[in-house]
């Protein structure tokens, strides 16, 4: 390990508490990851000494809060490996990213008989924004599909892609099962056809290293909550060329330059994209988030995290009825499975009965576990501040579960 995980794990205080009588394993990381205490202290900081307006307030507090707000910008530009700091959007989440995008773009530029391609591997915010759309616009919404080991059938791409692809918007990895897609390869073929592409990028941006002009992306949409930061904080990354041609999403202020009743001028970007007062206080902390991930290093994050997983699999599948869903090689720490006969929701609340937190349930991918033949998963999602010891527990428990069935 190339770091002392006590000493990081004392910057969580919520992982040291009981839960259930016992002390808590907190394994639900997919969902959202918990804040390290410079990322608390931020927080409290902003309202004890710097809460103010941001952007057209004429006194110290209002300019200092701009200043950190600007600050959190670049950082997400670093972070991302943008060119700019103006191509970074403020949102509340990945799922208003995506929304934006649709609303914005798609409306534009989505006419009827055109296609939007997503993979089957998708969360429910990548699917359901573009099912709007396509019913008002009269387009078409076509899916890569999904082999039995939770990989994308790549072999199919040339089947769902054509001239007719106007955007392509997949998950860059999966939230149920933790596979890596080949984006890189997904991204070229979809330019060589002429398709913008959006890359949800909820899950990998807290495991991989994410460097959208590597990728070559159009858009890449993120939540700060996944990555040690604030909820209610999103980001939606936009190459300048776009942002600039696309409408506006919401109006209000912030993102007019001029306003007459008789016509109104839109502001810069990426102002133009952030309507009204945006949640200062939770940008200005999501700062220390990203400080956090580079003070142990995105290197020495996947090593920790893969080596949890490897050893969560192997603890694992020594319990008789433990059955992986999902077998993708390329993939985070993230484990789906299934107790045999029992339901992941009972699997689930005896876990919490442990102090064991874990996920089950459809993870809101609702067409792959249709595509699965299941109903749902228990997932058990690790992060950096985990341990080893903790997976004995999660594997103690679950050999109690597996036994009581059997
Ligand atoms: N996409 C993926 C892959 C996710 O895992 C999630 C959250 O679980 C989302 C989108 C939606 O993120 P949010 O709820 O933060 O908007």
């Amino acid at each position: 390990m190339d770091f002392d995980i006590e000493q990081l794990r004392n910057r969580f205080p919520i992982l040291h508490q009981e839960v259930n009588g016992k002390q808590l394993v907190y394994l639900d990381n997919a969902a959202t990851t918990q804040k390290p205490d410079t990322v608390i202290r931020a927080l409290t900081g902003y309202y004890e000494k710097d809460n103010a307006n941001i952007h057209r307030g004429a006194h110290t507090l209002a300019a200092r809060a701009t200043d950190y707000f600007e600050e959190t910008r670049k950082a997400v530009q670093r972070f991302i490996g943008a060119r700019e700091a103006e191509e970074i959007i403020f949102t509340k989440g990945t799922t208003e990213s995506i929304n934006l995008v649709a609303a914005t773009f798609g409306r534009k530029f989505i006419q009827s008989g055109d296609e939007i391609l997503v993979s089957g591997l998708e969360h429910h915010s990548n699917i359901v924004p573009w099912q709007l759309l396509c019913q008002e616009k009269g387009a078409t919404l076509r899916v890569i599909p999904v082999l039995d080991s939770g990989e994308l059938d790549m072999d199919r791409l040339d089947e769902v892609l054509s001239e007719k692809t106007k955007l392509v918007s997949v998950v860059h990895v999966s939230n149920a099962l933790g596979t890596i897609n080949p984006v890189e390869e997904i991204i070229a073929k979809a330019h060589a056809v002429g398709a913008k592409v959006l890359l949800d990028g909820a899950q990998s941006t807290s495991h991989l290293e994410v460097d959208v002009k590597e990728l070559d992306c159009d858009f890449l949409a993120f939540s700060a909550h996944k990555l040690y930061g604030p909820t209610g904080v999103g980001v939606l990354y936009g190459r300048r060329e776009l942002l600039e041609i696309m409408p506006p999403y919401q109006g209000g202020g912030e993102m007019i330059k001029e306003v007459d009743f008789a016509g109104t001028t839109y502001n810069e970007i990426p102002f133009k994209f952030e309507a009204g007062t945006p949640n200062i206080g939770d940008v200005i902390a999501f700062r220390q988030a990203l400080r956090f991930i580079d003070e142990v290093g995105k290197a020495a994050i996947k090593k920790q995290e893969d080596h949890l997983l490897r050893y969560a699999i192997s603890r694992l599948s020594e319990i008789k009825g433990f059955i992986p869903v999902g077998t993708a090689r390329n993939r985070v720490s993230v484990l789906s499975f299934l107790i045999n006969r029992v339901h992941p929701f009972d699997v689930g609340m005896m876990l919490d009965a442990s102090g064991i937190a874990v996920r089950t349930g459809h993870h809101c991918t609702q067409p792959l576990m249709k595509r699965l033949g299941l109903e749902g998963t228990v997932r058990a999602s690790f992060s950096v501040y985990n341990t080893k010891s903790e997976i004995d527990r999660l594997a103690e428990s679950l050999e109690r579960i597996a036994k009581r069935k059997n």
